[in-house]
């Protein structure tokens, strides 16, 4: 009788994953996540909702890290996968893939089989909290899932933040590390571009949320000309 193989090691970038989608350090946020996946969207009524924390996806070899807010309530709470299954994931796979970060346009699901190439997504918040609106102590709690990823992804050289809320939880990590001195150096704005101490360099994107994306704020254009800028630095 051959002896059954044993388990393949989960490397730590893994088990970081891993431990996100165990987490249960903000009661409101769990609570209203685990919630939305019982009452669900009409719509997706017949589907099981993930309704547990969001781990971050990607390759592991990434150049460019992605940091977002949230998951979406009826999106990636949904699905268990970042910008995966609503609007923002419909405006932003469809640029990714046009550049060749993202081997689809469309991210239904998490076995869709879409990849990513040299490029992590992930966000300052692992929960979707209502409204969109996360209290700065649910950021502060979720900051080592964060810093406990961006220490596996060794090959990052660009970060793109999506939104101010995204911008200062990365700030936050930079200072708690002692990147930098003090955050007030470093102002968010669409198209913002910083060279930090360390070597990496950081961009600003409005987020594409519809509220952004339907009002003009932010149009395909002005979202790709971030992401062309992304790739040139990370070459
Ligand atoms: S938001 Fe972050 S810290 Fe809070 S429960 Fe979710 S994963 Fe944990």
């Amino acid at each position: 009788m051959s002896t059954p193989k044993p388990a393949p090691l989960l490397t730590i970038l893994q088990q970081v994953q891993q431990g996100i989608v165990r987490c249960t350090r903000c009661t409101r946020l769990r609570e209203y996540g685990e919630n939305i996946g019982r009452v669900k969207r009409r719509m997706y009524r017949d589907q099981e909702y993930w309704a547990r924390p969001v781990p971050g996806f990607g390759d592991p070899n990434a150049r460019i890290h992605v940091l977002g807010l949230a998951p979406g309530a009826h999106g990636a709470n949904r699905t268990g996968r970042p910008f995966t299954g609503d609007a923002s994931g419909d405006f932003m796979y469809d640029v990714l893939h046009e550049l060749g970060l993202a081997t689809k346009p469309k991210a239904v699901s998490r076995d869709d089989g879409l990849k990513l190439r040299k490029l992590w997504i992930s966000s300052v918040v692992r929960c979707a909290p209502p409204g969109d609106k996360p209290t700065p102590q649910e950021v502060r709690n979720c900051a080592p899932h964060l810093t406990a990823e961006i220490a596996e992804l060794k090959k990052v050289r660009v970060v793109v933040c999506l939104g101010k809320i995204a911008w200062d939880g990365f700030l936050a990590h930079l200072l708690a590390q002692g990147v930098i001195e003090r955050r007030s150096a470093y102002t968010f704005s669409h198209g913002a571009e910083y060279m930090l101490p360390n070597g990496l360099h950081l961009l600003g994107c409005y987020h594409p949320s519809l509220r952004n994306t339907n009002t003009g704020r932010l149009n395909r254009p002005m979202f790709a000309k971030v992401f062309v800028r992304a790739l040139e630095l990370s070459a």
